[in-house]
């Protein structure tokens, strides 16, 4: 059995599914407020939403940052949906107070320092695997904020780096029973970040249910076409709720 992590009111592991869902990045309080309501109406029960980018080129839009945090919280008040946002800096940490889940973001796994100082609060850590990261590497990115006294970690695939083109990354489905092998803390897929394309993301959510993921996360825009990042791999509302229903009836399939 998997350890169980409490984001706010929200479980992960222990037989506790969860849907992480929102736009890959926060854009405006317009965006951001109609994106959390569709979700949660969907039946996500967190919500994501990036404020501070790490995008691969300087020249892309880099995120709204403390104002995007601002507009999270904005969020988080209107729908009571606990929110999960990336930090990219040690020295951010004090902004993140009230966010319930701090990511630790695919090229920041082995960020040490940052992995030491979140493992010094007591926040739940969403620790997302690297682009070219070993299972191995991963579970010791974990020992990193575990060992500073936070066990409060969420491990998540969101794919890797491999020859194939096609596919933005490559999901490695089977890092979830592998990791489940090793560890008791929960697991996680991102299936956008992994295929980088919304018409390969519901099969692939249900995989990683049907593989026995403690959860997802998904991004979901209301403009996925004029979307300042990621835009290719996001789902509409329409879509997302769809995905929500077959992800269910996997795990009614299971249970
Ligand atoms: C994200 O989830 O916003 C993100 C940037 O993902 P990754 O770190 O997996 O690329
Ligand atoms: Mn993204």
């Amino acid at each position: 059995m998997t350890k169980v992590v409490q984001i706010g009111d929200v479980k992960i592991g222990g037989g506790n599914f969860a849907i992480i869902a929102g736009p890959c990045s926060v854009e405006s309080e317009e965006q951001i407020l109609e994106v959390a309501e569709s979700v949660r109406k969907s039946g996500a029960c967190i919500l994501r939403g990036g404020a501070f980018k790490a995008r691969t080129s300087p020249y892309n839009f880099q995120g709204m940052k403390t104002e995007g945090l601002e507009l999270l919280l904005e969020a988080k008040k209107a729908t009571g949906m606990p929110i999960v946002t990336e930090i990219m800096s040690v020295n951010h940490l004090p902004l993140y107070e009230d966010v319930d889940m701090i990511q630790i973001g695919a090229r920041s796994m082995q960020n040490f320092e940052l992995l030491k100082a979140v493992g010094r609060t007591d926040k739940p850590v969403l620790l997302k695997r690297g682009l070219a990261s070993t299972l191995e590497e991963l579970l010791l990115s974990a020992e990193y904020i575990m060992s500073e006294g936070n066990e409060n970690v969420i491990l998540c695939e969101r794919g890797i780096r491999t020859f194939e083109r096609y596919t933005r990354n490559t999901l490695d489905l089977s890092a979830v029973p592998a990791l489940k092998e090793q560890t008791d803390l929960p697991v996680i897929i991102d299936p956008s970040h992994a295929t980088g394309k919304s018409s390969l993301v519901e099969s692939m959510a249900m995989a990683a249910t049907a593989a026995g993921a403690d959860g997802l996360m998904i991004e979901v825009h209301n403009d996925p076409e004029n979307a300042l990042s990621d835009g290719a791999q996001s789902l509409t509302p329409a879509q997302f709720d769809e995905v929500v229903r077959k992800v269910k009836k996997i795990r009614e399939a299971l249970d």
